[in-house]
């Protein structure tokens, strides 16, 4: 009856209904973004507590069967479905977000939120216990991740509840938690793809040294790439004094998806065996570099280690350097 591959677990427990309810802090004026509502359990109650809801659902055996719980009620005019895909769909204005999500769309759909404008308020959501101990994890902390430095730089995260996996119907493979998400206003005045061309970086062995990770090869030179290209168009348009920071001439930094370090063997000579190809240009700009890195004496230091503040020191040396990530 339900459908694993679209993440269907449904919320059997009333009082934990109950109590992410509350936890939300829904006011009676609040319009509710819910995502995949399912049988419609969650929507109940948030009809209850707030002005309206929009519900996006997938799956359109789920969209008749909530039309029909709610066919009739006094709930009905309140309620507008949504049947598609949540990542493919533009979000409709919303002050808060209460759901139970699949859980294999955390990553992108929490930064679809973030980019969401204009900015709502919270959003209260359940994620697998890993992910969530991920999003509100702290610079030392095991699960310190390129995840939780591109969440926390635009929203504050806290963990409000551990949820086991007989509240739900099938029960998942994993237990669950609800966090809640405020994003940060004013949004950070940084430029988010340098800031997360960064961070990939430096998270891409987070237990090497900063040092040892911006020595590497194709570290060096994808970023001398870029500083190329950057000075070849400030050359060619006569303004060698203005820093360009449309960066959109470079390649993608990529797509936001979570990281893990499961494949670090510790091997930390991947790139650095290899002949020194003799280029003048390519060593003198590891020392830009790594004359950066000491500046700010990040050499020797760890990204599992580092804080907001130390990825933002970080990105404006290299950003004076006239190196970036984007
Ligand atoms: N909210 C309900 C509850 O708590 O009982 C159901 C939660 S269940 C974990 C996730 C729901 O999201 C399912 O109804 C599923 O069909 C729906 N879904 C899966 N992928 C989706 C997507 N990409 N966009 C919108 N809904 C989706």
């Amino acid at each position: 009856q339900f459908h694993k591959s679209k993440g269907q677990h449904i919320l059997k427990n009333p009082l934990l209904v109950d109590s992410i309810i509350q936890k939300a802090g829904i006011n009676s004026t609040d319009v509710i973004l819910e995502i995949g509502p399912g049988t419609g359990n969650l929507t109940k109650k948030l009809l209850e507590a707030g002005k309206s809801v929009v519900a996006v659902e997938l799956d359109p055996r789920m969209v008749l069967e909530l039309q029909r719980r709610f066919q009739g009620t006094p709930h009905s005019n309140r309620l507008k479905v949504i049947q598609g895909d949540v990542l493919k769909c533009d979000l409709p204005y919303f002050d808060i977000c209460v759901a139970n999500i699949p859980y294999q769309i955390s990553s992108p759909l929490t930064f679809k939120l973030l980019n969401h404008r204009p900015v709502f308020r919270c959003a209260v959501i359940m994620f697998q216990r890993e992910f969530a101990m991920r999003l509100v994890a702290q610079p030392g902390d095991t699960l310190y991740c390129r995840l939780s430095v591109n969440t926390q730089l635009l929203a504050r995260v806290s963990h409000l509840l551990k949820v086991g996996k007989n509240n739900f119907r099938p029960p998942p493979k994993v237990d669950s938690s609800v966090v809640r998400i405020e994003p940060r206003k004013p949004a950070p005045s940084v430029n988010f793809k340098e800031w997360d061309g960064l961070v990939r970086i430096c998270f891409t062995r987070k237990n090497k040294t900063i040092g040892a990770i911006f020595k590497q090869k194709r570290v060096l030179s994808i970023l001398e790439k870029n500083y190329k290209t950057l000075q070849a168009l400030q050359t060619s348009q006569g303004n060698g004094n203005q820093v360009v920071t449309d960066a959109s001439v470079l390649g993608d930094a990529g797509e936001l998806t979570m990281e893990t370090d499961e494949n670090d063997d510790g091997d930390d000579d991947d790139d650095d065996m290899e002949m020194d190809d003799g280029e003048a240009n390519g060593s003198d700009f590891k020392e830009k570099v790594l004359g950066v890195l000491r500046q700010g004496k990040y050499e020797e230091k760890r990204s599992s280690k580092l804080a907001q503040a130390d990825f933002m020191h970080l990105l404006s040396l290299f950003n004076q350097a006239g190196i970036h990530f984007s």
